[in-house]
């Protein structure tokens, strides 16, 4: 029963995600920092589940000493810290947040165009240094205005909704045939999209093609008067002809939340608006998206098995329909070797299989069977054949 489950919260993991486990029945046990390995040894020898950020390392020595984990959850977006072979070796299921970030990189990009529309950063600067200057030349509103959104995925999406709900136009450029949300427009060609926007914002992929995508020409191509963002990767834009079109006031302010590795230009005073390196931090804060995100994963793997979005473990997802006392759910993963899933069916031949579903990646398998009319001693003896299938890497019952 949940009463008897043990999740282990460590790096300071937001306290929507311990008051949800606990709101669920859990034992939950926190700590703001990452644990010395001795005690960290010691706290998960008897845990079922542990939360995590990228601090904490789960090597294979530390994870031998857990005997009763299920799942691994990192509130974080890397997983490098935890060792995944093995764990999926041990039937441990690991899920990350990769797209923990996104509402955070379109909040952020939402900022940077009104603070660039209304000069918040030099008026600030200018205010620190005991300057007055209430004039409001180059300031104005966003409503009305066209933001140009270059990569329509998980954050230009999330923008789009964003900057329609502030008023202002969207259109936006992508690869892909994207469907529109609310009232955006996808633009054919990333030339119609410069012409057209007032607030051009970056939000594609590091690779070969987006390569100074935004090079002397594209920028060229942009509005007289606007804004260029950057908050996707520092090689998308060409520094150089970022400059001469700050210059030449071709563009009024540019914000940027990445760099390019090459030597820094100066920025000082050539950049009439400029947004500096807040993303960096922003994603070291708690973020309640990533906190329900992870531990949704985690209870949905221990109550029902799924681990659907596990980074190392087989993906396979079985809505339960059946929740009569007679029914039965087995969880059962094992070695990829032929045979095993006719080795489990004929120890289950004589019962009354509902469903099944089985999925296996890098060398593990991972069944999810439901049953219906099931009496305890069946229970016991599924479990004790199961149990001793020579392949076996863990077996779960939940009924
Ligand atoms: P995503 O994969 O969900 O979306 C990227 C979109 O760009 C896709 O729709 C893709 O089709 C499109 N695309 C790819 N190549 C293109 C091209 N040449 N021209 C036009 N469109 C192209 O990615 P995402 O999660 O939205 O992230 C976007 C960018 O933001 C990535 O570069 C990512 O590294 C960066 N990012 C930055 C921060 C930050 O802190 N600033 C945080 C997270 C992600």
């Amino acid at each position: 029963s949940k009463g008897d489950m043990k999740i282990l919260l460590l790096e300071n993991i937001n306290n929507q995600a311990i008051v949800s486990f606990r709101d669920q029945g859990y034992q939950v046990e926190s700590y703001r920092d990452a644990l010395p390995e001795s005690v960290l040894i010691d706290k998960i020898r008897d845990v079922h589940a542990i939360g995590i950020r990228s601090k904490t390392k789960l090597s294979r020595e530390v994870l031998k000493h857990a005997k009763n984990l299920m799942v691994i959850g990192c509130y974080c977006i890397g997983t490098n810290q935890v060792d995944l072979d093995y764990a999926a070796n041990m039937g441990v299921a690991v899920f990350n947040s990769p797209f923990s970030n996104s509402r955070s990189v379109a909040e952020l990009v939402l900022a940077d165009i009104i603070s660039l529309a209304r000069r918040i950063t030099d008026r600030s600067s200018q205010l620190r240094q005991g300057q007055w200057d209430n004039s409001s030349k180059h300031c104005h509103e966003v409503r009305g205005k066209t933001v140009g959104i270059i990569g329509y995925g998980h954050i230009g999406s999330q923008l789009s909704v964003l900057a329609e709900a502030m008023g202002m136009q969207v259109l936006y450029y992508d690869i892909l045939n994207i469907m529109a949300i609310g009232k955006a427009k996808q633009v054919s060609t990333m030339e119609e999209l410069l012409n057209k926007s007032d607030f051009v914002t970056l939000h594609v992929p590091e690779t070969s093609e987006t390569k100074n995508l935004i090079s002397k020409s594209q920028i060229s191509a942009m509005k007289q008067g606007s804004y260029l963002i950057n908050s996707s990767r520092g090689s998308v834009v060409d520094t150089a002809a970022l400059i001469g079109g700050l210059k030449s006031e071709k563009l009024l302010g540019v914000a940027l939340d990445v760099y390019p590795n090459e030597p820094r230009y100066n920025g000082g005073n050539m950049f009439t608006d400029k947004l500096n390196k807040w993303t960096s931090e922003l994603i070291k804060l708690p973020n309640s998206v990533t906190g329900l995100e992870v531990s949704e994963a985690i209870a949905n793997f221990i109550t029902q098995g799924i681990s659907v979005d596990a980074v190392n473990f087989p993906e396979v997802s079985l809505r339960q329909t059946n929740f009569a006392d007679d029914a039965l759910r087995i969880l059962f993963a094992h070695e990829d070797v032929p045979g095993v899933l006719r080795a489990v069916n004929d120890i289950l031949a004589t019962h009354n299989i509902e469903k099944q579903y089985s999925e296996s990646s890098n060398g593990i398998a991972y069944v999810i069977t439901d049953l219906s009319s099931v009496t305890q001693n069946d229970v016991n003896s599924i479990y004790n054949q199961l149990d001793r299938i020579p392949e076996k890497v863990t077996v779960r019952l939940i009924y």
